[in-house]
């Protein structure tokens, strides 16, 4: 899947939002597939080029292959600047995740637009550069989408065209300076489990019985339609992935906010586990694994990190080990005090408390181990 929609970039901070707008390209279909068609050839020939000879620099690729791009597909001078753009930035996206194979862009794949190859004219219209010119197009806006377009505490920068199912869609970015963080009076630590998705340190859950229903109703179905292995069965898999998808977007969408809204009013930092590598460390009881690794805790905690960086609240990534079998009352830490899933019993001093309440109180004191602050989308 391909982030970032609504993902900040906390680098330099600043705040990075997409708006994903339908179009209505009125007849402008052939000028539109031959423009993308094109442009991603280029963007293939630009990235083929530059993976053989080891360019990643950005100037360099542009004087080894404007030219060339021009000539050979009848690209604009700006749009093939984009091209090399997008090339560049994949090619660079590749290496940093040590992938060994150069990337490569189908004809309907997305054209990049900059402030010189598109512009928005009236509150509902955008222009577009393409191989037959300047073409305009109605932007199918809903009332959420138009306020945050005319926002005017946002500024607007690139959008990305997308085919998709046989419509265009803009994704149009937008930036602005993260707000400065907000000066703290303590640390409200969060437990993100499998029972209760997320629990702070003042005691309080924030996924409740009816998300843990829904899911398992989702769990059994998806089992029951997997045996079943004919067409339509495979075919209503997919849109029930689909829903329950959007179900784990939402929840997570509303966990996030209530927990950064306890932390706006109570005026403090959160604390998070630093789940990166998780999976291989913890061992988790056979029916639970599936509840685990398909629940999107990145998801969560990505989506806290933004919404944090809203609105200036400060998050603590901390080192997640003993958080769980540590006594949040007198500091003792051995495996046996964790008895169960949920209860908590010290060794040594007898506390008791629910276990996912104990290892949020251990979370909102640890040590950060690095500032959320300092990790990039890159
Ligand atoms: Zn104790």
């Amino acid at each position: 899947m391909r982030f970032p929609f609504w993902y900040p970039s906390l680098m330099n901070k600043t705040l990075i939002r997409t708006i994903s707008i339908k179009l209505d390209i009125d007849g402008n279909e052939a000028a539109l597939q031959e423009t993308q068609q094109q442009f991603n050839a280029a963007a293939s020939w630009i990235a083929a080029l530059c993976w053989e000879e080891g360019i990643t620099n950005t100037n360099t690729a542009h004087h080894r292959v404007y030219g060339e791009t021009r000539s050979r597909f009848g690209l604009g001078a700006q749009l093939a600047v984009c091209a090399r753009a997008k090339a560049v930035e994949s090619i660079k996206a590749t290496r940093s995740k040590k992938g060994e194979t150069c990337p490569q862009f189908g004809r309907r794949g997305s054209i990049r637009y900059d402030a010189r190859t598109y512009r928005l004219l009236s509150l509902d219209r955008v222009s577009l550069n393409t191989l037959q010119g300047r073409i305009t197009c109605r932007m199918i806006l809903g009332k959420r989408q138009h306020e945050m377009l005319i926002d005017p505490t946002w500024m607007i920068g690139g959008a990305d065209l997308v085919w998709k199912r046989g419509t265009y869609y803009l994704n149009v970015t937008q930036s602005k300076d993260a707000p400065e963080l907000t000066e703290t009076s303590g640390t409200l630590g969060v437990d993100l489990g499998i029972v209760q998705l997320a629990t702070d340190s003042t005691g309080e859950t924030f996924s409740g019985e009816q998300v843990k229903a829904v899911r398992k109703r989702y769990h059994q179905r998806r089992q029951a339609l997997q045996k079943v292995g004919t067409y339509s069965a495979k075919r209503r898999l997919k849109h029930m992935s689909g829903r329950e998808k959007r179900f784990q977007k939402d929840t997570n969408h509303r966990i996030a906010k209530a927990l950064v809204y306890k932390a706006v009013v109570s005026r403090k930092a959160l604390a998070l586990e630093d789940l990166t590598g998780i999976r291989e460390r913890t061992t988790v009881q056979r029916k639970n694994r599936y509840e685990r690794h398909s629940w999107a805790f990145s998801q969560l905690r990505t989506f806290i990190s933004y919404k944090a960086a809203w609105t200036g609240v400060e998050v603590k990534l901390i080192d997640p080990r003993n958080t769980s079998r540590t006594c949040s009352q007198c500091g003792h830490c051995e495996k046996a005090n964790r008895q169960s899933q949920a209860s908590f019993q010290c060794k040594q001093c007898g506390f008791c408390l629910n276990a996912d309440v104990n290892a949020a109180i251990n979370i909102s004191r640890a040590d950060v181990k690095r500032p959320m602050a300092s990790v990039s989308n890159g």
